[in-house]
């Protein structure tokens, strides 16, 4: 388990938006923790997987030009830090949102997508994006 490097081993989450809950405290986190930081000790055994409902506010956002090898989608494209309404925050792109529409205070919602496709291996990777909430 520990040579498993972080970042694969978190996919899963990032990909399902499921955090973990505290039954102690009620706080909820996202990427998921398997210690809840303000019980501690207390808290071991005693973290739940939590499904966020993926809706929030955009609380800042940046316009990226040059996209990473593989990127799937339209350039440019907005990588956006959102606040879901469970109070923890997600770093996401926004889909369908022209650059000059998306605002810090804007209503999102997670949609699911094709994130991106290696080409060589011919494997398609999904996961959530966002959209502009109606
Ligand atoms: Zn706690």
């Amino acid at each position: 388990m520990m040579a498993v490097p972080r970042y694969w081993r978190e996919i899963p989450a990032r990909y399902n938006l499921i955090g973990k809950r505290c039954k102690i405290c009620g706080n909820i986190y996202f990427p998921p923790r398997s210690i809840c930081p303000v019980c501690r000790r207390k808290s071991v055994g005693q973290m739940e997987d939590y499904k966020l409902k993926g809706t929030g506010v955009v609380e800042s956002y940046t316009v990226i030009h040059v996209p990473p090898p593989h990127f799937e989608g339209e350039e440019p494209y907005i990588m956006a830090l959102i606040k879901l309404d469970e109070g923890t925050y997600v770093t996401g792109q926004i889909v369908e949102c022209d650059e000059k529409e998306v605002h810090i205070g804007m209503r999102v919602r997670a949609t699911f997508r094709k994130i991106m496709e290696d080409g060589e291996k011919g494997a398609i990777y999904y996961g959530y994006k966002f959209v502009k909430e109606e």
